[in-house]
């Protein structure tokens, strides 16, 4: 079985069906990009691995175990995160006080190691590790999200949107660090809008439209399909 597998998963948020049974897969040290239309699915998909949202019918397993009604924290401690869509980083908090957040469920030992990875792959962030966060600029809030997210070690890490608002220059310096934490060994689902770019990184990608995936296959199947060019790739 994948390490993440996903089996015919329904989510509704009262009467509206936002996943009408979705499958996906996701191997160990992949990078998997979910890509599809405004109100898709895909935060809700994220949202609903993540535990944040309860699923109304499905399975999700992850690392051989069954995650399905598993709460966050607990699915988080089993080696599953989500770097949310929107940053949401804690603004008054300082930079540091922020990262420190994401390894609440670890030991002293694992936090001290973690945040010398973080800081590694994001000097900026340990430069600023005293300002509070609500002063950084939208790209280094971004990293910040990841950043913490990175420190409870997480097997795979789930990114919603890492490059949503975010100039050309500092998007490809967030895509290079993602295929940086994934060379250390960490699987990645992303979701984005910016589905050329996140489709370079990827082995696979799936397509999601009004609930249902329609399409999956290798990322350069995806990137050459006339189809998916033109309904998501701004058709060039
Ligand atoms: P986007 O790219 O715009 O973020 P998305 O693919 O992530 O879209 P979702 O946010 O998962 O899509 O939304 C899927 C569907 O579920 C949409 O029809 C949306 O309106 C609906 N939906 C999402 N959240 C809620 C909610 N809290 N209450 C009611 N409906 C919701």
């Amino acid at each position: 079985m994948a390490f993440l597998n996903i089996e015919n998963l329904t989510v509704n948020y009262g009467n509206i069906k936002a996943l009408k049974g979705i499958d996906i897969e996701v191997e160990k040290n992949e990078i998997v990009t979910l890509i599809g239309s405004n109100g898709a699915g895909k935060t809700t998909t994220m949202n609903t691995i993540a535990g944040l949202k309860r699923s109304s019918g499905g399975r999700i397993m992850f690392d051989g175990e069954d995650i399905t009604q598993m709460g966050t924290p607990q699915i988080v401690k089993k080696g599953l995160t989500l770097s949310p869509e929107g940053r949401q980083v804690f603004p008054k908090l300082s930079v540091f006080e922020n990262i420190e957040l994401g390894a609440y469920t670890r030991s002293k030992k694992e936090r001290d190691e973690m945040l010398e990875v973080v800081y590694d792959l994001f000097p900026k962030l340990k430069e600023r590790r005293s300002q509070s966060a609500g002063t950084l600029s939208g790209g280094e809030q971004q990293m910040l999200a990841v950043g913490r997210a990175l420190m409870c070690k997480p097997k795979l890490l789930m990114l919603d949107e890492p490059s949503l608002g975010l100039a050309p220059l500092i998007v490809k310096e967030i895509f290079d660090l993602i295929v940086r934490i994934n060379k250390l060994g960490t699987t990645i689902l992303l979701v984005e809008q910016n589905a050329r770019m996140a489709l370079a990184i990827s082995q696979r990608g799936y397509v999601l439209e009004t609930g249902k995936i329609i399409l999956k296959a290798d990322a350069d199947y995806l990137l050459n399909s006339e189809e998916v060019k033109n309904a998501y790739l701004g058709g060039v």
